[in-house]
């Protein structure tokens, strides 16, 4: 099963995503985190992206795109995967077609913009694992410390009101037309994302397994 996570920055894609990951059997993909870890690294790749990254900007497609490829020629993807943040232009949909990447399901987190501003400034991420927790919202057991690997929580660079704002541009002119490239495929849900993560999880049950 090959499921695209669409959505604004702070929709709850991450969250989503790890519980249809471990219902389903299938690994999710966060081109974000996989990025950070680049930059994290000092790799080639990284020093390109960070520019872009730090301002709330797309990275360029063709680099996104290599990564992606890349990841989901490996091994455990044979069964499919979960996309959380790609494709994010059109171009990126085409490329995702050219491959021949066949998608079953587009879920769409719909949460209004004033919702993510909140969101998103209380996001901390494992800077080992990439899970994401809320500090009032969805907190780890014990302050600072993931629960699935004991990494570190850390708030993101790019989750400051000023670059959310940003991202929140980028995606409404750049990513949000794919609504209608995948309504016109016929492969569009629109689920609303709900004030607990349980309740939204419940209607992406719905969509999946109808
Ligand atoms: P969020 O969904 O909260 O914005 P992500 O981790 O998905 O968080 O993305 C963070 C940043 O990584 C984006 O603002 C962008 O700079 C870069 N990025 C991630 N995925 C893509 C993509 N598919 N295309 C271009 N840039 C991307
Ligand atoms: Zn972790």
């Amino acid at each position: 099963m090959k499921i695209i996570l669409l959505g604004a920055p702070g929709a709850g894609k991450g969250t989503q995503a790890e519980k249809i990951s471990k219902k389903f059997g299938i690994p999710t993909i966060s081109t974000g985190f996989i990025i950070r870890n680049a930059i994290a690294n000092e790799t080639e790749v990284g020093k390109v992206a960070k520019g872009y990254i730090d301002k709330g900007q797309l990275v360029p497609d063709e680099v996104v795109t290599n990564i992606l490829m890349e990841r989901i020629s490996n091994e455990d993807c044979k069964d499919g995967f979960i996309l959380d943040g790609y494709p994010r232009t059109i171009a990126q949909g085409e490329s995702l077609d050219d491959n021949n990447i066949k998608i079953d399901y587009v879920i769409d987190l719909v949460v209004p913009d004033e919702v993510i501003l909140g969101r998103l400034t209380g996001r901390r991420e494992c800077s080992k694992c990439g899970r994401t927790y809320h500090i009032v919202d969805n907190k780890p057991s014990v302050e600072g410390i993931c629960d699935a690997c004991g990494g570190e929580l850390i708030c993101r660079k790019d989750d400051n009101p000023e670059t959310i704002k940003n991202r929140l541009e980028v995606y409404h002119s750049q990513t949000e037309p794919l609504e209608k490239f995948y309504t016109d495929k016929g492969l569009l849900c629109k689920v609303i994302g709900q004030d607990s993560v349980d309740g939204t999880y419940a209607e992406v049950l719905k969509v999946l397994e109808a």
